[in-house]
């Protein structure tokens, strides 16, 4: 599972949380350049199409994940929603 969270205008981090729910590793995207290992040896890593699918969300509060094909998955957390009405 992994959450993004925006921390400066062009900044956004990238969180990576295991099965149990123990984050495992947070990674930078500053404009358009992740800090992962794998950005590295690619120009564009799975991470870079996960914040594009975050821009794209206009409200609510969004998990993301990948599927077999590194598909991002966006999953809206609806408990969110029913708390504010
Ligand atoms: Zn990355």
């Amino acid at each position: 599972m992994y959450l993004v969270r925006q921390k400066f205008s062009d900044e956004y981090e990238v969180a990576k949380f295991d099965e149990r729910d123990r984050p495992e590793s947070v990674y930078k995207i500053k404009k358009n350049k992740c800090s992962c290992p794998a950005s590295y040896r690619t120009k564009r890593c799975k991470h870079i199409n996960l914040l594009e699918s975050f821009k794209s969300k206009k409200d609510g509060i969004y998990w993301f994940d990948f599927d077999s094909a590194n598909n991002v998955v966006a999953h809206k957390i609806e408990a969110f929603d029913e708390a504010m009405e």
